[in-house]
């Protein structure tokens, strides 16, 4: 198909026209959209649920191939999930597999090929993890490969997915250990619970715009920053200092650019409020951006995944 409108393959539900576009339900789909790509000398990008991308507002100038395999097999303690299969269904067939340790996963909305590729995670729990093996196909030698989790490369919100994009995922198989149903059902109420107070379910948004700030993160000078800024203190225990604490903090909660707006429950969301266009949401980003570097002299990074930019 031909000049595919891709705000509706979005949660952002922003951004223009794929000038191809190619629904992929087996492995020889996707070839063939690769080799369709190849032979017009155009870019190829993949598609998951579209839950972590801003497509420009001129769209994509090469083929989108959405990926909708939905195959789940168990085996043992082991999940093996194609690519396409949502987070949602994954959690939710391992639930009732009396399988436990992904439970954390049933409020993101993308699929596990998309999750492999950014290591998502929340609750404590992450991708890698409970990753056990990836099966990829390589566009560029045309060949499939297993990679070990080592192979991926898995760091936070980041895996060799993001510099190869030439590696697509086709499959991943999970690591999971016996848990008991009522306790996992349990444990998936309360996230989800959780992420009602934090989140406005139902917005339109990509999830977190920003990734969190590292206490790892290279170059940073922790004690320097500490003593600027003794609040930071209180985010010690965690992994890093939230995107949304400092967004906060610089006062945007709220902060509009035409109809994308920064949440008021949650200030790492920038929601569409309903007509918003791709460019407004990147000038909202830029504010956000210039505005946290100013006040705390920390550089956000993006989360969100360009497409057509
Ligand atoms: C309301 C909301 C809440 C969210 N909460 C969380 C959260 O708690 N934790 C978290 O980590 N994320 C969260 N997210 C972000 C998002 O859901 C995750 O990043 C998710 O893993 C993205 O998967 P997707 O299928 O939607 O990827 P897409 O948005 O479709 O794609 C994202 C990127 O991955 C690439 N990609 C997709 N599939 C493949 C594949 N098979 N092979 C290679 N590359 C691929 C795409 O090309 C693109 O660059 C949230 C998003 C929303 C909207």
């Amino acid at each position: 198909m031909s000049e595919v409108a891709l705000a509706p393959y979005t949660y952002y539900k922003i951004g223009g026209p794929a000038r191809f576009f190619v629904e992929a339900e087996e492995t020889k789909h996707i070839k063939q959209g690769i080799e369709f790509a190849s032979g017009k000398g155009l870019p190829f990008i993949v598609l998951g649920a579209g839950s972590n991308i801003l497509v420009s507002d001129a769209g994509f100038p090469g083929v989108v191939i959405r990926l909708r395999s939905k195959q789940i097999d168990i085996a043992g303690d082991r999940v093996l999930a194609d690519a396409g299969v949502s987070m949602a269904q994954l959690v939710s067939k391992a639930i009732a597999s009396g399988l436990s340790g992904i439970e954390w996963g049933v409020g993101i909305p993308g699929t596990v090929g998309g999750s492999v590729r950014g290591n998502a995670g929340c609750f404590g729990g992450e991708i890698k993890d409970v990753i056990a093996n990836v099966r990829v196909y390589n566009a560029v030698a045309r060949e499939e490969q297993a990679m070990s989790p080592r192979e991926c490369s898995f760091g936070y919100r980041d895996s060799v997915f993001k510099r190869k994009p030439e590696l697509i995922i086709l499959s991943a198989e999970f690591q999971l250990t016996e848990g008991d149903r009522g306790v996992s059902q349990e444990r998936i109420r309360e996230y989800a619970a959780r992420r009602s107070v934090t989140q406005a379910i139902g917005s339109q948004s990509a999830g977190c715009i920003f990734k969190n700030i590292s206490w790892d993160r290279p170059g940073l000078d922790v004690q320097k920053l500490l003593r600027r800024f003794p609040e930071f203190g209180q985010f010690a225990k965690l992994p890093g200092i939230p995107a949304a604490y400092c967004i906060d903090a610089a006062g945007l909660k709220g902060k509009q650019v035409g109809r994308a707006q920064i949440s008021r429950l949650h200030a790492n969301y920038f929601v569409n409020l309903g007509g918003a266009s791709a460019e407004e949401v990147v000038m909202l980003v830029g504010v956000a951006k210039d505005n946290v570097r100013r006040k705390f002299g920390l550089q956000l990074e993006e989360e969100i995944q360009y497409v057509g930019f």
